[in-house]
């Protein structure tokens, strides 16, 4: 699997030279000891690389454009030091096309009381110089995001590299090529989707292969390959016998392996990061890929069953934003199944038939090898276990006919109340915000799927952010939410994204 590149960002100080060279001297040394601060600070995912002082048509328009071509740079972090007169920014903010951050910060915390006259003031107005350079990226529509407060303050330094993050689900956005290897589950409307505009929107690859082109890859899988991964299996997961022959239990779970090998053969020789599959269309797969399929999301693959592309794309955006997470707790494709409705325990039960992604499991993972109650294959090998606590988010991703919209839910994760031995499928048990009632009747007036891309390790301010930079609608599900406010929400969105 690709990791996402080597990414950095670079770090734009603006002044201009009404104010001599001692004061751009101090503009450039206070920049510079910003950038080693935020570098050392040891919460920043990726590196900040110092850029001199801006202070000219010609060079702001030459760095925007040297960002643009530096595959390395994932954006650009600008901070008005002086004042720097916004026309100087307009021919380089509008040829520049990656993440815009403004760093609204100050070198020094405090006024110094005691000693400040006019030069001092001259030289650290960034409540000034920012306002104007605020003002011309406003007026020229162009999305950025704004980032308050001093920089050695640890939520402002989180707040950053929580933005590094939605910077590179962006940058990643356009590498993102997803193989279908099965149409669209049939009559099944919320995981369709116009392709073309995902492309134009996203800058997703869609493409189709007949389910025994893969097949054939899997069929291929040399023996000794199979073993080796099976010897795998069994070190790092309970073998769940539950009754079954333990022979033709390995040979059931040895089916998975050699799709777990075939598949990834075929996504890395023709540059896939996320596969969809459907229970309904195997063709010469003897089982439904699921502990395949699991394995292969652990690794960093997207995936959406019964064909869904849309969420097999966010999962793997969603995969590799999170990939500069120190300690991840998981990041799955899911799927709202049943509910618990007794008052004060409410919650929807998270599952699929096979496929979720290990990421999220809390303590050990077992194999079980049960019976599919849909298609006609063989008993698939499939990862159980069930998933970790605490606070999440889970988005939803649907087209309109007209547009996209991308639906945002805060969760709370809980354990179950007991356990659960005879599902024999992974699970996770979520309590939307604000709570099941108003949670649910929002998120089926907004159209949601049943299917979502789901993380621990993300946040409804990054995937909002991350939508709004694709241009699409995002509407949030959390603990503000009224029905009253999200209708005229629904409706305000009817209006702007018409
Ligand atoms: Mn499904």
């Amino acid at each position: 699997m690709k990791a996402a590149k080597n990414y950095k960002f670079w770090f734009c100080t603006g002044s201009q030279d009404l104010y001599g060279d001692e004061c751009l001297a101090h503009v450039a040394e206070h920049s510079r000891i910003i950038v080693e601060a935020l570098n050392k600070s040891g919460v920043l995912p990726h590196e900040i690389v110092w850029k001199p002082t801006l202070i000219t048509n010609e060079l702001i328009r030459k760095t925007f454009n040297e960002a643009n071509a530096d595959e390395e740079c994932a954006g650009v972090i600008t901070w008005m030091h002086t004042f720097s007169p916004a026309k100087s920014w307009i021919l380089g903010l509008q040829e520049f096309r990656k993440p815009l951050l403004h760093l609204h910060t100050q070198f020094n915390r405090e006024i110094p009381y005691d000693t400040i006259d006019m030069d001092f003031m001259n030289e650290n107005q960034s409540a000034h110089g920012d306002r104007e350079y605020g003002h011309i990226v406003s007026r020229m529509g162009i999305e950025r995001k704004v980032i308050v407060g001093h920089w050695e303050d640890p939520a402002v330094q989180q707040r950053i590299a929580s933005w590094m993050l939605t910077a590179i689900g962006i940058m990643e956005s356009s590498h993102v090529r997803v193989c279908r290897v099965a149409d669209n589950m049939r009559n099944v409307a919320v995981t369709e989707g116009d392709k073309v505009e995902a492309q134009i929107k996203f800058g997703w690859e869609i493409d189709a292969y007949p389910i025994n082109e893969i097949a054939e890859y899997v069929a291929a899988v040399p023996k000794n390959e199979i073993d080796t991964l099976v010897e795998e299996y069994y070190s790092k997961y309970d073998i769940l016998l539950e009754g079954r022959d333990e022979k033709e239990f390995r040979e059931h779970v040895a089916v998975q392996a050699g799709i777990e090998i075939g598949f990834e053969k075929f996504l890395e020789e023709k540059d896939y990061q996320a596969i969809v599959t459907h229970f309904g269309d195997l063709g010469a797969l003897k089982q439904l890929p699921g502990l395949a399929i699991q394995r292969l999301m652990e690794k960093g693959y997207g995936f959406g069953a019964e064909g869904d592309w849309k969420t097999a794309a966010m999962v793997r955006i969603m995969k590799i934003m999170t990939a500069g997470v120190k300690n991840p707790k998981g990041t799955s494709f899911m799927e709202d199944y049943t509910y618990n409705l007794v008052p004060g325990k409410e919650g929807i039960l998270q599952a699929h038939m096979l496929e979720v992604c290990p990421t999220i499991a809390d303590g050990p993972i077992g194999i079980k090898v049960c019976p599919l109650s849909m298609g006609d294959r063989e008993d698939p090998a499939r990862l159980v276990y069930t998933a970790k606590t605490g606070p999440a988010v889970a988005t939803s991703l649907i087209d309109l006919g007209n547009r996209f919209r991308l639906i945002i839910n805060d969760v709370e994760c809980k354990k179950v109340e007991k356990p659960m031995p005879k599902l024999p499928v992974a699970t996770a048990f979520w309590t939307p915000q604000p709570n099941l009632q108003v949670g649910a009747e929002a998120w089926i007036l907004a159209g949601g799927a049943h299917h979502t891309a789901f993380s621990y390790d993300l946040t409804a301010e990054q995937m909002g952010d991350w939508a709004n930079a694709m241009g699409i609608e995002a509407v949030y599900i959390d603990k503000d939410t009224t029905i009253r406010n999200f209708k005229r929400d629904l409706q305000l969105g009817n209006v702007v994204y018409r």
